[in-house]
């Protein structure tokens, strides 16, 4: 007899946009061939837990009747592809959120293998003929992430990807996108060579053509000159800081043949998602719904499988790990309100909680040194308690806790972030701001929970006494510690 193994799959899914039948058909397989388990991750996709080993041939074919897979959500590869999640940003949403999917398929890997192993077993390739034309034999050598963000707001944290590209919107039009690169959250405890970054804006693009040029070499580049000799250090961000930003550049420039121009302006003024009913300018609706941490309570699971049925609007996944159902025309709003009513999912959380992100850690993922997912609900509540001691309750302060220093919630751009070291022992970092451009830094080493609580609830009390401009807590924290 054999053991009941199970494993995880992790959906590619670029934009994070899917429809109402293919909500149904994850909800179903879910169901099917797994716990029913079901986690929004922070690149705006959706894991399915607890799928059992012998099914996964099935899970994965009813997958692709769905037009879904799983294809490059994993491994040294570009990952998926992340753009702003909130369609009332910008009239240009549409045009821009393509570009998740257009560069998706550029990075695909073109290895059938996929389709060789979870549909029919036989090769339809010789190895040879499998070359990869961008990937070649080695593939990179370490994982890629690819983000786009619509300004005014950052809720993607663009500058936490190898490659981001900021839309660039004048007078109504698409002018192009700024590139970021070499931002990458990872890193490993006691080793000081490893280290968080944020990208780097190296300079402008003004057509798709040379967007998609441009992307495509950054990742040959990346392929060519990264570490090959040590995973630690073989991201992007490593890469550009052995090779220098204008040497980078003028590789670049040389494998694309066209030079960059300069960055043009921007500002983000928000990174939080926008919860609840939105309308955009072409009078669709939106609901976005808060899912602590991503992970989908059962009466949330029922209420959005139920709103699949009525096939009115499509899902959206936010890097936030929120979920949007959107789409819906004014007569089909009051249906979606009906059931939000019918399954009390209108829930009153505090801004705290709702700008907290954990990633899942225990016991789900094997590089955990602590509880991130399953521990931060119950943390923040005792701080939602020392927030209201000094009277801040509804302070939007961002917290963030990883069970590992990889960086998967991205704390490193948090205003509290919580690094696990140990079971019930986390790096403090803070100073962080609230639009995922600054990093915060270390604070205190090894706290367990009453020191955390210890050491939040003196600044909290400090915050509250000498804040007279208005800051948020991250920069009154960096003001007040981490500048001279
Ligand atoms: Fe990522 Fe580390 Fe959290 Fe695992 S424990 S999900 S590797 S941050």
């Amino acid at each position: 007899l054999e053991r009941l193994f199970s494993f995880m799959i992790r959906l590619r899914i670029p934009g994070g946009l899917i429809s109402s039948s293919q909500w149904k058909a994850i909800h179903d397989i879910s169901e099917e061939h797994g716990t029913g388990v079901l986690k929004i991750t922070t690149r705006q996709t959706i894991q399915l837990h607890g799928l059992i080993k012998n099914e996964l041939r099935t899970t994965i074919q009813e997958f692709l009747i769905s037009k879904l897979d799983s294809i490059a959500a994993c491994g040294d590869v570009n990952r998926n592809v992340i753009c702003s999640a909130h369609p009332q940003v910008s009239p240009l949403f549409k045009e821009i959120h393509a570009y998740a999917d257009k560069i998706s398929t550029l990075l695909l890997p073109k290895t059938q293998a996929y389709y060789e192993i979870w549909i029919d077993g036989d090769k339809v390739y010789e190895r040879s003929a499998e070359e990869d034309p961008l990937y070649k034999k080695t593939y990179l050598p370490r994982k890629f992430k690819v983000a786009i963000a619509i300004p005014p707001t950052n809720d993607i944290d663009v500058f936490a990807n190898d490659l981001g590209l900021i839309a660039i919107v004048k007078d109504g039009v698409l002018k192009g996108f700024n590139l970021s690169i070499g931002g990458g959250m990872g890193a490993t405890h006691g080793n000081a060579d490893t280290y968080p970054r944020l990208g780097t804006i190296i300079g402008f693009l003004d057509s798709e053509e040379k967007i998609m040029k441009a992307a495509y070499e950054i990742v040959t580049i990346q392929r060519d000159f990264g570490n090959r000799s040590d995973r630690k250090l073989s991201r992007l961000k490593y890469t550009l800081d052995r090779m220098g930003v204008d040497n980078f550049i003028k590789e670049l420039e040389k494998r694309t043949g066209f030079p960059l121009l300069p960055a043009e302006e921007f500002k983000f003024t928000e990174r939080t998602d926008r919860f609840g009913w939105l309308e955009n300018d072409k009078n669709e609706w939106f609901y976005t719904l808060f899912v602590e941490h991503g992970v989908i309570k059962p009466y949330q699971k029922s209420f959005l499988h139920e709103v699949a049925l009525l096939n009115i609007c499509d899902y959206r996944f936010t890097c936030n790990q929120n979920l949007i159902l959107g789409s819906i025309s004014k007569e089909n709003k009051t249906r979606i309100e009906q059931l939000i009513q019918k399954y009390k999912v209108e829930e009153q959380d505090s801004n705290l909680r709702k700008n907290s992100m954990a990633c899942v850690a225990l016991p789900t993922c094997s590089l955990a040194l602590a509880e991130s997912q399953r521990y931060l609900p119950h943390l923040v509540t005792k701080i939602e308690s020392i927030l209201k001691k000094h009277n801040i309750e509804n302070d939007a302060i961002s917290i963030r806790m990883t069970g590992c220093p990889n960086g998967c919630a991205r704390p490193y751009l948090a205003e509290i972030g919580l690094v696990g070291t140990a079971l019930g022992q986390y790096n403090l970092r803070l100073g962080g701001d609230s639009l995922g451009e600054r990093l915060n830094l270390p604070y205190k080493e090894h706290l367990n929970e009453s020191e955390i609580l210890l050491e939040l609830d003196i600044l909290l009390e400090q915050y509250v006494e000498e804040n007279k401009e208005g800051d948020t807590f991250g920069d009154y924290i960096y003001k007040k510690f981490y500048t001279s």
